[in-house]
């Protein structure tokens, strides 16, 4: 059985009239007929008749609403788009009467195109797309731009880029309807020598000397085929189509597509990039003052304590309140197994009595501190103004040495008088003046309310240090501590440390009932204020990316409308559909890629200055980085998948036909 390159068997196609489904236009009508490779045929007739129908058939680009039609045996109605796209990609070379060239395309970029879609590496093909223009006669042309070139030149790239996927079959619609006769006659030189060289031209015209240089001549009216003057073999070769890989066009080509856009259409590019960038800048700006809020809560937290747990426990034993045993040796057990737990502080505190010669005050705070250095109840360091600290040479050999909070030197020993090395009495045990603390360091912050004694001394710096164990063992003849203060590492999980240290005191200690005091239900109010803070912010930064990806897909939707007619050349040369959407979210996701770049570098530069312009706490982290690219990237792809899709699903020969 020979099988005919082409068999149209009873091929109809109807088109709906638009107003009413009822009456459809019959634009072909039961057609049969077959065409060989080598065939050099004319397809003529009124306008109207069909032939650019036919046409479409022919190449893949319209299907059948009924009959059937074989590609080198292939029955190719019954495929989809994609598959259409690979018959149009392996068989088909197409020219039109006005060359649907890419006018910012160089010609040998122009003829290079459809072998983009099949997986062609990029320097092969634009060698062979060199080769195939020296041999139309183009050589001198390679690298001009289709405005460059006269209508002749333009058509014979138009046939060279039909060329370059092989192209048994080359169709033509009018091809040289727009060219002189001169002109003409090399065009319809170059489509005999490719028909003796096997390729099936198929050639649509109402001019009759091209019609006279065809081999065959189908005469349609009405849709039917009413003349057919019989086969125009001019050789029995035959030539192979280029058979690509199914891959098809890489990422990296996309991407190179995407800066050639951005670089023949500068204006849309930076519109793009702008409004990307200005998004992403304030996504950093608005990052960083969320990343600031935050900080400074928690900053606020540290200064309030709230990082502090108070480790302690009273009974109700025999008429009185007792207090439940706590001792050093808890203070170690804690601070060695429980996790979270940045430091712990044994607290041994009396209330005492100070005298030195005749001078005396009767309430102040005696800390017995196993410290070697000063820190005030929320531990933080407390510079002494004179003199020394305790050591732990001093808590071994139980020496009686004190460090005394301003007020107490200034009511017993005198403003000006050298403090150190006189004794001082606690409860009447003989101390010596070591040394002497500065200013409480919550005076020059917030966050420390001052408040006075009963006999108006500042009462936070009326207070006696002195070692851990001459406390316990001189002065109190007990080592039961007041309470263990716990410092948590991480605040946000202060619940869960207190629960871990008070089920390790009720273990060691065999009772239920350690209480611990924390701040958590402030800490808990500052955190949704910082939490609430950071949403505010996020849906701020949220709008104006939305803004930025609205901007991008206006720019993008248009582009899709004005190039509407270049998607038909490429579905024609073979584009899949999702070529065309690569090609679209390349073309947006290059830009809004920049300019994510962009914005993130003008955040990172500017967002500092927020601090001096809105007086707001700003801190900028390094994983604002990534965060602000992937904004940008995910705002080309979002925004850009719409319009990419729109492209890929338009009808090719509808997207051809516009102007
Ligand atoms: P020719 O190329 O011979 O001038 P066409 O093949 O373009 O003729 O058109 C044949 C008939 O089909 C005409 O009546 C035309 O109006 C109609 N037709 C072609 N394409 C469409 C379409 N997409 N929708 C409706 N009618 C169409
Ligand atoms: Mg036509």
């Amino acid at each position: 059985m020979s099988t005919a390159l082409l068999q149209l068997e009873g091929v109809s196609r109807a088109f709906d009239d638009g107003d009413d489904g009822e009456a459809a236009i019959e634009a072909l009508a039961d057609v049969t007929l077959e065409v060989d490779a080598g065939e050099f045929v004319c397809v003529i007739g009124p306008s109207g008749s069909g032939k650019s129908t036919l046409l479409h058939i022919l190449g893949c680009l319209d299907q059948p609403t009924s009959g059937a039609y074989r590609v080198a045996g292939e029955d190719v109605t019954a495929l989809g788009a994609d598959d259409l796209a690979r018959r149009r990609r392996e068989t088909f070379g197409f020219v039109f009467q006005n060359y649907n060239l890419l006018e910012s395309a160089t010609a040998r970029d122009n003829v290079e195109m459809p072998a983009t879609y099949t997986g062609e590496p990029r320097r092969q093909r634009r060698r062979r797309a060199a080769e195939i223009l020296r041999a139309i006669g183009l050589g001198d042309r390679v690298d001009h731009r289709p405005a460059e070139l006269s209508g002749g030149e333009q058509q014979r790239v138009t046939i060279g880029r039909a060329l370059m996927n092989g192209a048994q079959v080359i169709l033509a619609d009018e091809p040289t309807g727009a060219v002189d006769t001169a002109q003409r006659d090399k065009i319809l030189g170059l489509l005999e020598r490719l028909a003796d060289r096997g390729h099936a031209i198929i050639v649509v015209s109402h001019d009759a000397a091209v019609a006279a240089r065809a081999r065959r001549r189908i005469e349609l009216a009405d849709g039917r085929v009413v003349s057919d003057d019989g086969t125009g073999k001019a050789s029995e070769g035959s030539v192979a189509g280029r058979v690509g890989q199914p891959g098809a066009m890489p990422w990296l080509a996309a991407v190179r597509g995407g800066w050639t856009w951005m670089r023949s259409h500068r204006l849309a590019a930076a519109l793009t990039v702008a409004s990307v960038a200005v998004g992403v800048w304030s996504v950093v700006a608005l990052l960083g003052l969320a990343e600031g809020a935050h900080r400074d809560a928690a900053g606020i937290l540290e200064r309030m304590g709230a990082n502090r747990l108070n480790v302690g426990g009273y009974e109700f034993s025999g008429q009185r309140f007792v207090l439940f045993p706590q001792t050093l040796a808890d203070a170690h057990a804690i601070a060695e197994q429980v996790a979270n737990v940045q430091s712990v502080v044994p607290v041994l505190n009396r209330r005492s009595a100070v005298n030195a010669g005749s001078q005396g005050i009767d309430d102040v705070m005696v800390r017995a501190v196993i410290h070697t250095e000063p820190r005030t109840t929320d531990n933080v360091l407390w510079p002494l103004e004179q003199g020394t600290f305790p050591t732990e040479g001093d808590n071994d050999s139980l020496a009686q040495v004190a460090v005394i909070g301003r007020p107490i030197r200034d009511r017993l020993i005198g403003t000006d008088a050298n403090a150190l090395g006189t004794t001082i009495f606690l409860d009447g045990t003989p101390f010596e003046v070591k040394g002497v603390l500065g200013p409480h360091p919550g005076r020059e912050g917030e966050g420390v309310a001052f408040a006075t004694t009963e006999s108006g001394l500042v009462w936070q710096e009326t207070v006696v240090f002195i070692p851990f164990r001459t406390g316990a063992e001189v002065l109190y003849g007990t080592d039961q501590l007041n309470f263990i203060q716990v410092f948590v590492d991480d605040v946000s999980r202060i619940d869960e440390t207190a629960a871990d240290v008070r089920d390790l005191m009720n273990r060691r200690h065999d009772r239920e009932g350690y209480t611990l005091t924390n701040r958590a239900e402030q800490l808990a109010a500052h955190m949704e204020l910082s939490n609430l803070h950071a949403t505010i912010l996020g849906a701020l930064a949220g709008v104006s990316l939305l803004a930025g990806g609205l901007a991008v897909m206006g720019v993008t939707l248009a582009a899709v409308s004005q190039r509407t007619r270049e998607i038909g050349i490429r579905m024609a040369v073979g584009a899949r559909r999702r070529d065309i959407t690569l090609q679209f979210l390349a073309e947006t996701a290059v830009p809004t890629t920049l300019g994510g770049g962009a914005g993130t570098l003008l955040g990172l530069a500017t967002t500092p200055f927020l601090v001096w312009l809105a007086d707001a706490p700003v801190a900028l982290a390094p994983w604002f980085v990534p965060v602000a690219l992937a904004c940008g990237i995910a705002t080309g792809l979002v925004f850009g998948i719409v319009p990419a899709r729109r492209a890929s699903r338009l009808d090719p020969v509808a997207a051809l036909a516009t102007t």
